[in-house]
């Protein structure tokens, strides 16, 4: 997920909203102060209403902003890091550097969720009621407090759902793994059950569509995007484990070409490049010390009347920026970091400090493939 407006931080945690959360922002701030709130008290002038209609939406992001940090929190408690929490069109995402190692701590990461959004309801509701109680408790103020404290419960709700990547299928995944001890397959089956109820949601959506109206066409927006992230989630729980053995030394590439940090893009493109078939080359000074990482997908990005004067570094990825691994280290560890970094790429660099290989994508598909048509001879072979 893009973090196209970086917020700041909250225990040290970057948190940024994608800008599809504006399209959400402006339909729920319009859907109280021209349907919500004039319902409930048709007499107040337009501005009121969307004052506190934008007051209101703002304060439903903080909730679910709020949401987001509490597992992000719980996270850390348990040992594992946050790289960020980004909000955007389908609520909160918080990207954990690594899985849970047990179930119990996979448990409250994950509920901490929901319980945080349900007391929130409380909060509100409690707040509508002590209105209620010491008179004032017929204005705008109460209708939003009310929405609010809604909104909050149906969040939590829909967050418990038994089904992955939602929290509810976290849960799952914690309870099977707690009973059968065998992670992969739980996650496996949080991930079917996240599909089977993404294609629910699908259907209803479209149903809803149909009959109703407009607001069918979320759903099933919101069903195709679990559906995908469920599917990703279920690759990924595959594909580590089958890589849950492997080294970085055994996939990566060694001994990578590398060109000079000055070397200009022409002289890289006219007079270089023709001899080697790589996409991604480190870059090193004059002393052979690493500069940083430069990609075929960069060079692509300067313009072909600029290449006469940009250097290599200067389109580079920094060096702080890409992942390095040492070459016993398992590759699951890395692939985490890689994901992180801008390029998808790892430096692997032994006990010295000397570069001994490069791991891309295509290294690991590669390794994948291979692996793939290995296990398929011996089934062969079994027959
Ligand atoms: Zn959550």
């Amino acid at each position: 997920m893009n973090q196209n407006i970086r917020l700041g931080r909250i225990f040290g945690i970057p948190v940024g909203v994608n800008w599809s959360v504006l399209v959400i922002f402006f339909l729920l701030t319009w859907e109280l102060a021209e349907l919500v709130l004039p319902g409930d008290h048709p007499h107040d002038a337009a501005a009121i209403y969307w004052v506190v209609g934008i007051v209101t939406t703002v304060l439903f992001f903080a909730s679910l902003l709020a949401h987001e940090v509490s597992h992000a929190v719980v996270a850390k408690r348990n040992g594992i890091g946050v790289r960020r929490i980004t909000l955007w069109l389908f609520g909160g995402v918080s990207e954990l550097e690594s899985d849970a190692l047990t179930p119990g701590a996979d448990f409250r990461i994950a509920v901490v969720g929901p319980v945080t959004s349900f007391v929130l309801a409380g909060v509100y509701g409690a707040l509508v009621l002590l209105l209620h109680q010491f008179g004032g408790g017929e204005g705008v103020l109460v209708s939003a407090l009310g929405w609010l404290a809604w909104i909050n419960l149906l969040l939590g709700g829909f967050n418990l759902m038994p089904a992955a990547p939602l929290d509810g299928g976290r849960v799952l995944r914690a309870a099977l793994w707690r009973r059968s001890g065998d992670r992969v397959r739980a996650a496996t089956s949080a991930a079917h059950a996240g599909e089977v109820f993404a294609y629910i949601l699908v259907v209803l959506g479209i149903l809803e569509f149909l009959t109703v109206g407009l607001i069918g066409l979320w759903f099933v927006f919101l069903g195709w995007f679990l559906l995908s992230a469920a599917r990703a989630e279920e690759n990924a729980v595959v594909m580590r484990s089958s890589l849950a053995d492997v080294h970085v030394r055994d996939i990566m590439t060694q001994d990578p070409t590398t060109f000079a940090s000055t070397t200009t893009l022409a002289d890289l493109v006219d007079n270089q490049l023709h001899r080697y078939r790589f996409s991604s080359y480190p870059l090193v000074g004059p002393d052979g010390q690493l500069k940083g990482l430069t990609t075929m997908g960069r060079i692509r990005h300067v313009p072909a009347n600029l290449r006469q004067t940009t250097r290599l570094i200067d389109t580079a990825c920094p060096l702080s920026d890409v992942p390095v691994g040492a070459p016993s280290e398992p590759i699951p560890d890395l692939l985490q970091r890689m994901q992180a970094s801008p390029d998808g790429r790892a430096f692997v660099v032994d006990d010295t400090g000397r570069l001994v290989g490069i791991v891309s994508p295509s290294d690991i598909a590669r390794f994948v493939q291979l692996s793939m048509l290995r296990s398929q001879g011996r089934t062969a072979r079994r027959n």
